[in-house]
């Protein structure tokens, strides 16, 4: 499948056009969706709509992305379109406005050809969560794609479209494009506008982008980057050219490498992904250094207290009253609330609700959530210390390759697990980026992640962008358009 700026060449230069383009994806994403299950509404009457008028040349603003196909988690707000979470609890629910990030690709002359499926407020790292059944990984359908945005990487890995957004709270982005083989780059917390994300842990939360190059990455962070009057945490930091950063060679860069993060519980395959990439930034004139992250080893015990507590908080407005799904045969209110929520909700996030409303209950606040925070801000020190010695951290993204539908679903801590990588980045604030590195010898795609200081994006894609040029990712996922 062509890259953005081919796709938006051929149609400046009249040899597609936009229907043609966004058809094609329509096509494709309504064949493979069948095995896949990357999406829970394709929208083609409003994407044919949309092109014409793109053709006509009736839309206003930029075309950095005219005409180009895109994919939407279902947790963000795309006005006329359904906006589920993966979740029975919103019913037909359809936002009467666009989310910051969508407004800024529409402008820029993108067109949303569908909503893509998730675990349920975007809870889980294999997509078991959805109640909408799960997604397949397109390299092999007996397996996970990863979670939560699981619908999203496999509709790039797939070819579906060149690029999608998710949300990251804890690895989103990260740990399903490990996953399906594609990149997903979460940024700084505060970079990109969260009005219009349907909220899970408020100060983890980023919207973050799929795409196959690093390029593409470049192009749609640059869209929807920047201060939001809408979003208070939207911060005022000037959105650099991520094109221009690419340009440059890596030469001199520093390389942190955390040992620690490479040892007990890693995959032997991944290990020795993670170590040849290494090698590889040395050949392209990287200087690698060790560096500690002392406090990492509590990261998934934080996450888990922090952003169960933040959700129980954001998800008690789903009582029935103002959204979606209300239960029938409630006699009184409490009734309502109670079995709205009950038949509503799926069992993960009932488990993190009440670990939520648990950890900031009187009497194990102090314990638990004040605690927890206490350590978050070590996390981040422990992050200041290692920038002081490097431009970005290489660690691998996930723990194993895809594992099978099933494998994990029934214990809990083991797919937190599988988590460990990716919620420090969340904790501490700093943007990540992961970038397919290798296949395991049963064929599955093994990701890096790069995490990188504050506002450091432009780094992380150009790290990201000289590996792939030096190392192309060979092989293509079984499904495949
Ligand atoms: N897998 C993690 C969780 O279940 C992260 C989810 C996310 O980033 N939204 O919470």
């Amino acid at each position: 499948m062509e890259s953005i700026s081919q796709l938006t060449d051929l149609i400046a230069r009249g040899e597609t056009s936009a229907r043609a383009t966004v058809e094609a994806a329509l096509d494709r994403a309504e064949t493979l969706n069948e095995s896949l299950n990357a999406f829970l509404a394709i929208d083609r009457e409003g994407a044919v709509k949309r092109a014409e008028e793109i053709d006509a040349g009736q839309s206003a603003g930029e075309t950095s992305l005219h005409g180009v196909p895109i994919a939407i988690k279902d947790n963000i707000c795309v006005r006329g379109m359904q906006t589920s979470c993966g979740s029975r609890i919103l019913g037909p629910y359809q936002p009467p406005y666009n989310a910051t990030a969508i407004d800024r690709l529409l402008q820029a002359g993108a067109i949303v050809i569908g909503k893509t499926n998730c675990d349920e407020f975007a809870m889980g790292s294999s997509n078991e969560n959805s109640a909408f059944g799960p997604v397949r990984n397109p390299w092999d359908t007996s397996r996970v794609p990863g979670g939560s945005s699981g619908g999203s990487a496999a509709a790039v890995a797939a070819g579906i479209v060149p690029v999608a957004l998710g949300s990251d709270t804890g690895g989103s982005v990260r740990q399903p494009a490990s996953l399906c083989g594609v990149i997903g780059l979460k940024p700084t917390y505060g970079r990109v506008s969260r009005y219009g994300l349907v909220a899970f842990g408020s100060s983890l939360d980023q919207i973050g982008v799929f795409a196959r190059n690093a390029t593409d990455a470049a192009l749609v962070l640059q869209t929807i980057a920047g201060r939001d009057p809408h979003d208070a945490t939207t911060a005022d930091v000037p959105v650099p050219n991520y094109a221009d950063a690419l340009k440059s060679d890596i030469n001199g860069m520093r390389i942190g490498v955390s040992r620690a993060l490479l040892g007990e519980g890693l995959d032997a395959e991944v290990r020795a992904a993670i170590e040849k990439a290494i090698d590889a930034y040395k050949d392209l004139g990287a200087e690698i250094v060790d560096v500690d992250l002392p406090h990492a080893k509590y990261a998934i015990a934080v996450y888990y207290i922090i952003a169960t507590a933040e959700a129980s908080s954001n998800l008690a407005r789903y009582d029935g009253v103002r959204y979606g799904f209300r239960a029938e045969e409630a006699p009184a209110l409490r009734d309502m609330y109670r079995k709205t929520r009950d038949e509503g909700f799926g069992p993960e996030v009932k488990r993190r609700i009440m670990l939520g409303t648990y950890v900031l209950s009187a009497g194990y606040y102090d314990a638990y959530y004040l605690k927890a925070q206490k350590v978050r801000m070590l996390l981040r020190q422990d992050f200041a210390n290692a920038f002081a010695r490097c431009d970005a951290v290489v660690t691998p993204t996930s723990p194993t390759p895809a594992f099978k539908f099933g494998e994990k679903v029934d214990d809990p801590l083991a797919m937190y697990l599988n988590d460990v990588y990716t919620v420090t980045a969340n904790l501490a604030g700093v943007p990540g980026i992961s970038v397919p590195c290798g296949l395991s010898s049963e064929g599955l795609p093994i990701g890096m992640q790069l995490l990188g200081p504050y506002w450091s994006e432009a780094n992380l894609l150009r790290l990201t962008h000289a590996y792939q040029t030096a190392h192309p990712f060979e092989g293509t996922p079984k499904i495949h358009a």
